[in-house]
């Protein structure tokens, strides 16, 4: 028995060798003849499953069953009180469930489990609580102006939603879309990242245990090209909500003009961290590490160009990469892990080879800058910070999402706001200052979805979240997604004899012309 197979048996957790998608309520057969993808453990390289891939004839199978599942109204006629109630025991359950969540996420993508049972598997609670209250108080509109009449405003559930979630942050992420889709009624197909299948379906499940009824969500696995594609292509679905990278956004675009399915977007970034000269030394230094290593580099709010002020830059890249080289990187199982390994080997590449171009192009190399062998095999990169003297360098304008910053330093105040707009994201950005008319130029100069003063990652769920330019289209939020999951319809009632003009009558004296 291996060691991942020893930690799950004494857990009682079981992990199917052969994982499949979940269709009306119940796992997939599995099929012989289908493609199979092996699932690495990251932090060693082991395999610990095979994921079945679902080619065109199943991803139909899955969006029929949504529909069906649509149309029967189990859920979507359900009183609100009914869909509440079912969040709020898949909320309970999955904080019950947090340890063993976050081991399945673990052992997919790598992150450190402690980080993941305390932080992300709870948000994924707080977001179905949240989309609970948030439809609870939910109204309609109506007018009264137009004398005669009442127009009352509703809001229907668009139908079938596609769904796709990345690796990066599996299950806070994958929720955000769940609760937001299905609070309003709908049903729909999700398609979880290849590399991290195993936590979505267990809550996925957990909602099921919850109440949610079979066929509301449906899980397809497999690759994009295969699977994704199949499912972005659909002429039966009514909505596409996709969180990933840009470039794989454009695929999804081009197949949604298709059928004219309309798309939310959550995309990239590469976000700018700005260090004024009187921003709490202390603090900022905290932040900006907060902002670039947590969840190992691999977070698409990542403050991964710092621009630093001339007077304060040498205290500050000294302080930065001493804090660097000090961070706890390895086993992401071990709860002392602050930075574990990248999600995948690919990726790990991928990376690595982002470092070799910034060499390459003349950014100067502080610390990290390698793949960190002395760990075993899994896929690790010494956190990596580099000097550069021109945001031009494609270590500033690729994402690479990964344990590696830029530092950058400015002069002018409005030298920073533009370089943090030099970009083609627009995802989000950092500002660390005193100075409240400092604070206030920076909200108004710089073009991102969300701004954060003097704290790293704070996030309100009633705020909508979302990007300018390459970083999406559309906001998550709360009234966001009750625009994007629901239809619009006005009613408009006469509630008083209003004339009606008489065609067609012979004396037509009728007033109402
Ligand atoms: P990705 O674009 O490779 O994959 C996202 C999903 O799309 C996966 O389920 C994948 O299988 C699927 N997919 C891939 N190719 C497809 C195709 N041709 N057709 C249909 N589906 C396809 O992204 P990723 O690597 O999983 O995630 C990392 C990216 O996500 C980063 O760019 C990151 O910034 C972004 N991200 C954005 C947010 C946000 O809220 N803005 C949050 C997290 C991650």
């Amino acid at each position: 028995m291996t060691e991942i197979q020893q930690l799950l048996a004494d857990r009682e957790i079981i992990l199917p060798e052969v994982i499949t998608g979940h269709v009306g309520g119940t796992a997939v057969a599995i099929d012989p003849q289908a493609n199979r993808h092996a699932v690495y453990f990251p932090g060693t390289g082991e395999r610990i499953a095979f994921l079945q891939e679902d080619n065109i004839t199943a991803v139909t199978n899955a969006v029929h069953c949504a529909r069906n599942s649509f149309d029967n109204g189990d859920w979507s006629s359900a009183p609100t009180s009914s869909r509440q109630a079912v969040f709020r025991r898949a909320a309970t359950l999955i904080r019950e469930h947090a340890e063993e969540l976050a081991l399945m996420e673990c052992l997919c993508a790598g992150l450190p489990a402690s980080h993941l049972a305390s932080r992300q598997i709870p948000r994924a609670a707080d977001n179905l609580d949240f989309f609970a209250d948030y439809i609870g108080v939910m109204a309609g509109e109506t007018f009264e102006q137009l004398a005669g009449y009442q127009t009352s405003v509703t809001r229907q559930p668009a139908g079938v939603a596609a769904l796709f979630a990345p690796w990066n942050a599996p299950l806070a992420l994958a929720s955000m879309q769940i609760a937001s889709c299905l609070a309003f009624g709908n049903t729909c197909v999700l398609k979880p990242s290849e590399f991290t299948p195993v936590s979505v379906l267990k809550m996925v499940n957990l909602l099921e245990q919850a109440g949610l009824p079979p066929g509301t969500i449906n899980v397809v696995n497999g690759s994009g090209t295969v699977t994704g594609a199949a499912l972005a292509s659909s002429p039966d679905i009514n909505r596409i909500a996709f969180t990933g990278g840009s470039s794989t956004a454009r695929h999804v675009m081009a197949a949604a003009a298709n059928q004219l399915t309309p798309v939310h977007f959550e995309l990239g970034g590469k976000s700018a961290n700005i260090i004024f000269d009187d921003a709490d030394f202390d603090r900022a230094v905290d932040g900006s590490l907060v902002n670039i290593f947590s969840n190992s580099g691999q977070i698409c709010i990542a403050g991964s160009r710092i621009l630093v002020q001339r007077s304060i830059a040498a205290r500050f890249v000294a302080a930065f990469v001493e804090r660097t080289q000090a961070l706890k990187v390895g086993d992401p199982l071990d709860p002392a892990t602050e930075v574990g390994p990248m999600a995948f080997k690919t990726h790990w590449q991928r990376v690595l080879d982002h470092i070799a171009k910034a060499k390459l192009e003349g950014a100067t190399l502080l610390c990290g800058g390698e793949p960190l062998t002395k760990l075993g095999d899994g896929y690790f990169v010494a956190p990596t910070v580099f000097q550069v003297n021109s945001n031009r360098l494609s270590l500033c304008q690729e994402e690479v999402f990964g344990p590696v910053v830029s530092i950058q330093i400015f002069d002018e105040d409005e030298e920073a706001f533009s370089l943090a707009n030099d970009s083609r994201f627009g995802l989000v950005g950092y500002c660390w200052t005193n100075s409240l008319a400092r604070s206030q130029a920076f909200r108004q100069k710089v073009d991102a979805g969300t701004l954060w003063v003097n704290t790293p990652l704070a996030r309100d769920l009633r705020a909508p979240f979302g990007g300018f330019k390459e970083s999406g289209i559309g906001r998550d939020g709360p009234r966001q997604a009750a625009e994007f999951f629901t239809e619009e319809k006005a009613t408009i009632t006469a509630i008083d004899k209003v004339p009606i003009r008489k065609m067609g009558e012979t004396t037509n004296t009728d007033a109402g012309k």
